[in-house]
């Protein structure tokens, strides 16, 4: 740093201040002069003074007067004065120059080299002084600094010297403690902030983490501390302890940073709450299952106990989910959750996997009774129709059971094994529980290979249609015929109770429902050129619940009539009990739409289903088939009773009833007695191909009126 220094020259006469000038200019300093004391008290209060030469005897004001005036001024107080005097050296005035403040003497004539000399160490000295300042000054402004980033950081920041006693702390860790700087300093760091699981009543300074790190010179990190405030308020930190090490590596001291992270730790329990719960339902989610899975497992082989896992899937929640729309496909699941806690004992697992995936896993003494008792309960609460939107919903549900250890090693051939389970059920007509057995491996496996040849098949339209007539009770005449879908992959009949679930399932009903729209549609119109049919014949195709999802099979049929020139009374369409079930507005909307075309619409399989009396009034039909197990109960008086009962109410609505899986004489004659006006099954015939029946069609309709009774 360069120091600038100025000497100030005073002598009443200018000869003297040019010959002090002429001796000092070969210092490097500013020389400014005075003639008289006044002027050199004006010059020193202007300018920054590294020394004064002060002559002593000047008129007015002399040198004494001058330093005593400066010496009382703060700004001019500690400028070195240098009396230059042709006085003789007596003491009287040696004293009062030191009492004015003086602080050396120069008698005249002047020395040239004493001045010199006087004068540097004097400006040395000053210089060094003012070295010095400049230091303090620049020391001070670091403080300040680092005092403002200390109070202005939100950490936390406390001082702990090696014995583990607080003696510094900042605004924000007065703060997050809640103390006053005063209470913290002299604190010990252990006993009153810091919160130990291990011996937290007797904490040693020595033997903390912080203090075995900072001794070797490392930093301590924690991402999971806790704090203890003044009121004894437990708070979660995160820290870092860096000590601060003498020369010689010892250290002296540790700098404690700290962060208050409860808000993060709530967000982070959200979020773990989130990773392992479902928002919708509030049930464990699939994360939480798999945990709870693996926890019963360890917890089976410890106590060889055995435990029951149960995956559970709804039968028809898809369709009210596209139909209703999706808050009441939630609402729904919320009230499924509901049922399904109440069937179950608080300390089972009940979670949601997605969609309408459930399970649960039990735990208990006789675990294979309290895993059947439990799922007969599944069932029963949830085929008790639900409420959304003002809509009574039937769901049911399908349910696969494996047990742990008998049937599965590990979690995921238990969870492998119980899809599985649920599977079959769902095979085996849905609403039912299933407990796994090693051959469903490979019956899921035969599933699976059916189903990719009905794809196969669908793309190729390698299908065909039977007829089944539907004859007048009265005359034996027939009045229609039922078309009946088949399929023979590779060589072999597969009846369509099998693969009509499986095309449902996948998708592919639409298309194999349009297949057998068209060639229904196609095939009447031969007949009708061949043939005098009947003035009421019909041909009557079934209709999957699937294909009244939306309006596509409306069009088919509209233009399938068009296409072929048909009247809209050559068709009818049969619908099972399962449409009255789902009776959304969708279904009964393109219902409505096909009766307008004039189709007629016929309820197939009544009985088996849980359609109450009273939706019948609500769809738009015109046929009731009885179902075939009612046809074959009819020996017996309640049998008759009910065939009964399904005709009179028939008959009270309207609808003609057409009796289903007639196979005696005998039946046929009850059926005749009971008022039954038409029937359909293998006593008249079986489902014909097509030029079988064309032959029947010949020989009947050339027959006419002749009757087998
Ligand atoms: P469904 O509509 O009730 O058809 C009557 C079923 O009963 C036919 O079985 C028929 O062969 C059988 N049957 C008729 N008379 C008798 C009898 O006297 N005794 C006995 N034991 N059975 C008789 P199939 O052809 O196996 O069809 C079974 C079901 O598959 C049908 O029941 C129908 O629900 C469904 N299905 C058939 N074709 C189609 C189709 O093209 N589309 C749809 N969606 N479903 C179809
Ligand atoms: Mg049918
Ligand atoms: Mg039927």
């Amino acid at each position: 740093m360069k120091v600038e220094q100025r000497i100030l020259l005073v002598d009443d006469k200018r000869a003297n201040l040019v010959a002090l000038e002429s001796l000092l200019e070969e210092l490097d300093v500013q020389l400014l002069s005075a003639t008289s004391g006044p002027e050199a008290l004006s010059l020193l209060l202007k300018h920054d003074i590294s020394l004064v030469l002060l002559d002593v005897q000047m008129p007015d004001m002399d040198g004494y007067e001058v330093a005593e005036l400066m010496r009382s001024r703060k700004q001019t107080r500690t400028i070195p004065i240098i009396f230059v005097t042709a006085i003789n050296h007596e003491e009287t005035h040696i004293f009062k120059g030191y009492e004015s403040g003086g602080v050396e003497f120069l008698s005249k004539p002047i020395e040239p080299y004493i001045l010199t000399s006087k004068v540097k160490v004097f400006l040395e000295l000053d210089k060094q002084k003012r070295l010095l300042e400049h230091s303090l000054n620049q020391v001070q402004q670091l403080k300040n600094r680092n005092d403002l980033l200390l109070r202005s950081v939100g950490e936390g920041i406390i001082g702990i010297d090696s014995e583990g006693v607080i003696t510094f702390a900042n605004p924000a860790a007065e703060m997050i403690l809640d103390y006053e700087l005063e209470e913290l300093v002299t604190l010990s760091v252990g006993q009153c902030v810091m919160v130990t699981t291990i011996n937290p009543e007797n904490f040693i300074w020595e033997k903390s983490k912080i203090y075995e790190k900072c001794r070797t010179g490392e930093k301590h990190h924690s991402d999971v501390g806790v704090f203890r405030t003044k009121h004894h308020k437990m708070i979660p930190v995160e820290y870092t302890a860096t000590p601060v090490s003498k020369p010689d590596g010892e250290f002296t001291d540790v700098v404690l940073i700290f962060k208050d992270i409860t808000e993060r730790k709530k967000i982070e329990d959200q979020l773990n709450y989130m990773a392992q719960y479902d928002a919708l339902t509030g049930l464990g989610n699939r994360n939480l299952f798999n945990d709870a899975l693996e926890t019963s497992i360890l917890r089976a082989n410890h106590s060889k106990d055995s435990f029951a896992l149960m995956f559970i899937d709804l039968d028809r929640f898809k369709q009210v989910n596209d139909s209703l729309g999706h808050e009441a496909g939630d609402t729904l699941l919320k009230d499924v959750t509901d049922r399904l806690n109440s069937c179950v004992r608080n300390s089972d697992v009940v979670c949601r996997l997605g969609g309408d995936e459930f399970t649960i896993i039990l735990e208990g003494h006789n675990i294979h009774s309290a895993a059947v008792r439990v799922s007969e309960k599944v069932l029963r609460f949830l085929s008790i129709p639900f409420s959304v939107e003002n809509q009574k919903i039937y769901i049911g549900a399908s349910i696969g059971i494996v047990f742990y250890p008998d049937m599965a090693n590990d979690a995921n051939e238990l969870v492998k094994n119980a899809d599985m389970a649920m599977y079959q059920a769902k095979r085996d007509g849905r609403n039912c529980f299933k407990i796994f057995e090693p051959n469903m491996k490979q019956q899921v496996e035969e599933a699976l290979d059916l189903e990719t040849k009905l794809r196969h098949s669908n793309e190729r339209k390698d299908f065909f249609l039977h007829y089944q007539p539907k004859v007048r009770v009265s005359d034996g005449k027939i009045m229609g015929v039922e078309a009946l879908l088949r399929w023979q992959p590779d060589g072999d009949m597969i009846s369509p109770v099998v693969f009509i679930p499986l095309a449902e399932e996948t998708g592919l009903i639409q298309t194999i429902g349009e297949w057998v729209i068209e060639e229904t549609c196609r095939q009447l119109s031969v007949w009708k050129q061949r043939y005098h049919l009947p003035e009421d014949f019909s041909a009557s195709v079934n209709l999957s619940v699937k294909q009244l999802n939306d309006d596509s099979v409306i069009h088919i049929l509209e233009r399938q009539l068009e296409e072929h020139e048909l009247s809209a009374s050559l068709l009818e369409v049969e619908i099972t009990e399962t449409v009255v079930m789902e009776k959304t507005d969708q279904n009964l909307k393109v219902l409505c739409d096909i009766h307008n075309l004039g189709i007629s619409i016929a309820l197939d399989d009544f009985g088996t289903g849980y359609s109450s009396m009273s939706y019948l009034t609500q769809l738009p039909l015109n046929v009731l088939k009885i179902d075939r197990s009612f046809v074959n109960d009819m020996e017996t008086v309640q049998g008759a009773a009910i065939v009964k009962a399904v005709v009179a109410l028939a008959k009270g609505l309207s609808l003609k009833v057409v009796a289903e899986g007639v196979e005696t004489k005998e039946q046929l004659v009850r059926l005749k007695e009971l008022s039954c006006d038409y029937v359909q099954g293998f006593y008249y015939s079986k489902p014909l191909a097509n030029d079988v029946l064309e032959k029947r069609f010949s020989e009947d309709f050339g027959y006419r009126g002749e009757s087998k009774i």
